[in-house]
């Protein structure tokens, strides 16, 4: 069985998608949701990679809408 494949918003490395964390917008802010139907973007479980792709605007890019970014989040990493 193959699961599907992701790559992170942050640092683009290619991985299986229950490797990163994935996020979806949520009333314009980014949750941290596995389950949740929609869009969603990823990271590697590495927080240089969340602030990287945060820096960059990539949950933007990838959500295709703007998210304001708890900084709260950052503690899925720790
Ligand atoms: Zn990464």
């Amino acid at each position: 069985m193959s699961e599907p494949i992701r790559s992170c918003v942050g640092c683009g490395r290619k991985a299986g998608q229950s490797e990163l964390l994935r996020f979806v917008a949520k009333d314009g802010l980014l949750v941290s949701g596995t389950t949740d139907p929609g869009r969603g973007a990823y990271t590697c479980r590495r927080l240089a990679c969340f602030e990287r792709a945060v820096s960059r605007r990539a949950f933007n890019r990838a959500l295709r809408q703007t998210v304001r970014v708890d900084q709260k989040l950052t503690s899925l990493y720790t």
